[in-house]
């Protein structure tokens, strides 16, 4: 886990997610109440995954040599109170932060939206931090939300996935669209996707697309 982490934190430079070192992956391991996650302050090309920290879901350091990222308490509220939840990404990406500091959620008018959000992205509460307070806005808003991603208001983006890859291609998505979605209001208004057409495209997506699928 401390090498899949590492290698992650590579895409979100790759996808230009990230300045300088405002952004951090983590990931449970698998049958303990453990996750590695980013070490505070270590640049992106300077990270081994022997730089990586495990804490506890209380957000403990349990090993490493490094204070864990700023971001841990977040982290670990999420791992706490989504147990279905194996990855967690943060990033401050420039178009969903962009959206982020306006309150106003990424409305679903574009089938890839639809696929991968099953709706629009919401907005989280604005929070401060040091505490609780980001991990329960996170939790609270994505809780029976289909959206894998938030934006938290006047910060930035945090997003889940079954592991850490898929909260990575989910924090790669956000910001794809949020980008696409500003420029589409710079020429007028897009248009809504009906509510039944999202639902199909979400469980098509979900459910048939990809290597699995028969057809
Ligand atoms: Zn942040």
């Amino acid at each position: 886990m401390r090498k899949i982490v590492c290698d992650l934190h590579a895409e979100l430079v790759r996808n230009n997610l990230v300045a300088w070192t405002a952004g951090n992956v983590s990931g449970r391991i698998p049958g303990a109440d453990l996750f590695v996650i980013k070490p505070s302050g270590v640049s992106y090309d300077e990270l081994t995954p022997e730089h990586m920290v495990v804490c506890d879901l209380d957000g403990n350091l349990v090993e490493g040599e490094h204070a864990p990222s700023s971001d841990t308490a977040a982290h670990a509220y999420v791992y706490r109170n989504l147990p279905e939840v194996g990855g967690v990404v943060h990033t401050h990406s420039t178009y969903a932060s962009a959206w982020a500091s306006r309150d106003e959620p990424i409305p679903c008018v574009l089938t890839a939206m639809a696929d991968e959000f099953g709706g629009e992205i919401p907005v989280g509460p604005f929070a401060l931090i040091g505490d609780d307070s980001i991990g329960q806005g996170v939790v609270e808003t994505l809780k029976g939300h289909r959206s894998p991603a938030v934006l938290m208001r006047n910060h930035g983006v945090f997003t889940i996935g079954k592991d850490p890859r898929a909260a990575v291609k989910a924090a790669v998505m956000c910001e794809d669209v949020a980008r696409t979605v500003h420029v589409a209001r710079q020429l007028g208004e897009p248009l809504p996707i009906p509510q039944a057409d999202i639902d199909r495209l979400y469980d098509r997506y979900q459910n048939v697309y990809g290597q699995r699928s028969p057809r």
